[in-house]
């Protein structure tokens, strides 16, 4: 294409007549799934029976931790390793992040105390988190769009209160901290497996600990509290995960590392193509750390690219390219707070403010990327005429 063409949101043709999704989920083929599923199908075992145990000890093995707990979801997940730990009051966790890493602390009765994210890295703020973690119970860190976040420095800190860390790993299977998998830090690390993640099962989660005591009470959690006798222990949940989530999630681990390959060659030409372009910026990864890159996320200053974020989410799904603003709004602006105490955030709010996700997935075409790169170039060199036809465009057409 050429830059030469009239953009789609002055008249022209979109350059994605026939779009390009935000994502379009890895799925292993359905005969090898059903293949591994028909001895249990068989057999009348539907859930929590042989291939659980055996997603268990594969991603166990991968990971190199003692346990991996296969649960209903992530969400589920980190209900049951928060209820684990047995922590009561405050909870200190990110704002920037997935609704549910906070829901998490909230369902066990913990209220979170919001922090802070790096605008660079958009990870936790562990300076930020030091300021406010004083009598908090438990430190909440995610590994944001499948980039370890500082896991030395938030480990360091809650040893130093005396306080467990759970991290929210739903993006980070197979993200590596300077060679160390994700899955091996603080008292739980849970990932997903629904369909945007790098591994899916359709609905799915994993909780990884080398903590004894941390596994046998998501264990017995995810079964309602009963560890066999119908006497439960403690109000669990049903979060167990079918035998067919489990079929799905090991022929998805079997693609994981030839996906995860395709993604990161999918950033990289990202990241090569977006270098220099005024306004733009990258999610930072530290050297040495291996992402996922379950997202490919930037930020747009609107004064130096010359259109706000919307405007260029407008823009570019003019051209048919579907974006995400992930994560906006930011948890501490959510309606489900509200009711909380104010919290000042600013860096949060700048960053949730300015966050535009882009296409990644792993059979995304890499010319397919250069041209979404170009459209950032072109949207930069015309803002100025663009922007009356983006505020033009009613909230109707622009979230079509
Ligand atoms: C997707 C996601 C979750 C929730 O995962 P589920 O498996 O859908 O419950 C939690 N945290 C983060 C950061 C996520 O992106």
């Amino acid at each position: 294409m050429t830059v030469l063409r009239t953009s789609a949101i002055l008249g022209g043709e979109p350059a994605f007549p026939n779009g390009v999704p935000f994502v379009r989920p890895a799925r292993p083929s359905l005969a090898n799934v059903m293949a591994r599923l028909a001895p249990s199908y068989d057999s009348g075992m539907l859930t929590n029976g042989a291939l659980v145990r055996e997603l268990e000890e594969r991603c166990a093995e991968r990971l190199g931790v003692r346990h991996v707990v296969a649960v209903s979801c992530c969400t589920s997940g980190l209900m049951l390793a928060v209820r684990a730990l047995g922590v009561s009051g405050e909870a200190v966790v990110p704002s920037f992040t997935f609704s549910a890493s906070a829901h998490a602390l909230a369902w066990n009765g913990l209220r979170p105390r919001f922090c802070e994210c790096d605008a660079e890295t958009m990870q936790i703020d562990v300076d930020d988190a030091s300021r406010r973690i004083g009598g908090a119970g438990l430190l909440m860190a995610t590994h944001v769009f499948g980039a370890p976040c500082p896991v030395e420095d938030v480990l360091q800190l809650a040893r130093y209160h005396g306080i467990p860390v759970v991290f929210d790993a739903a993006h980070g299977f197979g993200a590596l901290r300077q060679g160390v998998p994700i899955g091996n830090f603080g008292e739980a690390e849970v990932f997903s497996m629904s369909p945007t993640k790098p591994m899916v099962a359709g609905e799915g989660g994993l909780v990884a600990t080398n903590d004894d005591a941390v596994a046998d009470s998501v264990r017995i959690g995810r079964d309602y509290g009963n560890p066999g006798d119908y006497d439960t222990r403690f109000v669990g949940l049903n979060a167990r995960m079918s035998e067919l989530h489990a079929a799905v999630a090991l022929e998805s681990l079997l693609q994981l590392d030839e996906n995860l390959a395709r993604r990161r060659a999918v950033a990289q030409r990202y990241l090569e193509g977006l270098s220099g372009l005024p306004g733009i910026a990258c999610q930072r990864v530290d050297i040495g750390d291996e992402s996922t890159y379950k997202d490919f996320t930037i930020t747009v200053d609107a004064g130096a690219y010359g259109l706000p974020r919307d405007s260029v989410a407008t823009y570019l799904r003019a051209e048919g390219v579907d974006t995400r603003a992930y994560f906006w709004p930011a948890v501490h602006r959510q309606q489900a707070y509200e009711a909380l105490p104010p919290v000042e955030l600013p860096i949060t709010d700048i960053v949730a403010g300015s966050v535009l996700s882009l296409p990644i997935f792993p059979d995304l075409e890499l010319d397919v990327v250069d041209t979404i790169v170009e459209l950032l170039g072109v949207g930069h060199a015309l803002s100025g005429a663009l922007r009356g036809p983006i505020a033009g465009r009613t909230i109707s057409q622009q979230l079509i």
